[in-house]
């Protein structure tokens, strides 16, 4: 495969040799191995982390049958089968405070949500359905036995496995480890990814800007798109266009973190020396793929380290990365459930174009019409350059290499920039 890549590189043809983007994922995911190495860290920093060893409960959760409303708590073989019954009120029980005895016949305990059901009793009353004078609670017919109590065990039985093992945890995890009385977690090493930029133009935001140049935006983009998926970002920063310097960065990088990726320099300008630099110090799994933006994607291996190697333009770099780098450093993670790309329909609002033999990429915005129909539409321009789509945009138009061109009404897939997570 390297033979190729570099065969590719050597005899550059831009009509041939893209891979397409189902198989260029395949590649990518197939040559990422996991991190092994884990640490025990307190369950308030596990957001973010993978688990590295199946969370196990020691204890049912609730641990107890409880009330699942504010109500009168009573044995449901005294229910009332027409009319009304008078039940005599002979205790409270609260959240966190018990009632330690034991109902007779016809007697109730108020009960507030959470409570753990009074002994002898197994059914709940809703306060509201319930007439109360002294101490006497009347109870009409029609309720059912068993009626909103919770029972022991009913989220998690003890010695379910409450997280499985490769799970990333987010805030219903934290939630559910708690839930099992875990305080502290084995969660696999943070995966460190050094990143930078290469090209004589770019300057640091805050620097002045002489002729010709441009502000780096891509390592922003990248800081922002690796911390929020639990990455520690090496940042080295901006990187000329001259290939001792591409080869010094790449050695460095790869020696000190688990992956690295750059932006701008890969594709075949006078001025592009990653492949060039990737070949001499590693290897090159894949480079250019049938989609855009993004076509100059590389991917590759220099040392333990895989190598991301993105396009320069803003745009081609967010698509590249959600495509072929986050799921490849999910697996990098420890993370198990690798799921596809979450897409769904809507109708095109908005013509889209498309050319054969390769992917497209749109930005978009989703809005519902006045039936509650999804809709999406362009942003308009669709230049690879214009960062500033992305932050207009709230979704990716998705069209298959297959695809033909869209016209408005059609249904196409999208992929939202938000989930629920
Ligand atoms: P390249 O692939 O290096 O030729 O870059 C393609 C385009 O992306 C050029 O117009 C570059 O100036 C631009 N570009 C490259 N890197 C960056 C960056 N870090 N931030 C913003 N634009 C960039
Ligand atoms: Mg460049």
């Amino acid at each position: 495969m390297e033979t190729n890549s570099q065969n590719q590189t050597d005899c550059f043809d831009l009509t041939s040799g893209l891979v397409p983007i189902e198989e260029a994922e395949r590649r990518v995911l197939e040559n990422i191995r996991p991190l092994t190495s884990t640490e025990i860290i307190d369950l308030p920093e596990a957001l973010s982390r993978v688990l590295a060893k199946p969370a196990k409960s020691k204890i049912n959760v609730p641990p107890h049958a409880n009330s699942a409303m504010d109500g009168f708590a009573i044995a449901g073989k005294h229910l009332p089968s027409s009319g009304s019954k008078d039940f005599c009120i002979v205790g409270e029980a609260l959240a966190g405070t018990p009632w330690n005895q034991r109902l007779d016949n016809n007697e109730t305990v108020r009960v507030t949500t959470g409570a753990v059901m009074p002994s002898g009793a197994d059914t709940v009353i809703i306060q509201e359905d319930v007439e109360v004078t002294g101490n006497v609670a009347v109870i009409r017919a029609g309720h059912r036995c068993g009626q909103n109590v919770r029972s022991a065990g009913e989220d998690l039985k003890q010695h379910d496995v409450a997280v499985a093992e490769g799970t990333l945890i987010g805030p219903a995890e934290l939630g559910v480890l708690a839930s099992i009385g875990i305080g502290r977690v084995e969660v696999v090493r943070k995966p460190v990814v050094a990143i930078f930029s290469t090209g004589d133009e770019l300057k640091n935001a805050g620097e002045p800007l002489n002729k010709g140049a441009i502000y780096d935006s891509n390592r922003y983009v990248l800081m922002g798109l690796l911390k929020r998926a639990g990455l520690s970002v090496m940042n080295l920063g901006i990187i000329p266009d001259n290939e001792q310097s591409t080869l010094n960065a790449l050695a460095d990088a790869s020696a000190k973190a688990d992956a690295v990726i750059t932006s701008g320099g890969v594709s075949t300008g006078s001025a592009d020396y990653v492949i060039k630099a990737l070949q001499q110090l590693g290897q090159v799994n894949l480079w250019r793929i049938a989609i855009r933006p993004g076509r100059p994607f590389a991917f590759g291996r220099i040392g333990q380290a895989p190598f991301f190697g993105l396009p320069g333009n803003p745009v081609a770099v967010m698509v590249t990365y959600y495509r072929l780098v986050l799921p490849a450093l999910r697996k990098l993670m420890g993370m198990r459930n690798l799921h596809p790309v979450a897409t769904l329909k809507a109708k095109a609002a908005s013509s889209f174009r498309k050319k054969p033999n390769r992917a497209e990429v749109y930005r978009a915005v989703l809005t519902y019409d006045h039936d509650g129909t999804p809709v999406v539409s362009s942003t308009g321009q669709q230049g690879s350059g214009l960062l500033h789509s992305m932050s207009e945009a709230n979704c990716l138009v998705l069209l298959d290499e297959d695809a033909g061109a869209v016209k408005p009404g059609d249904l196409v897939n999208i992929q939202m920039f938000d989930g629920l997570n």
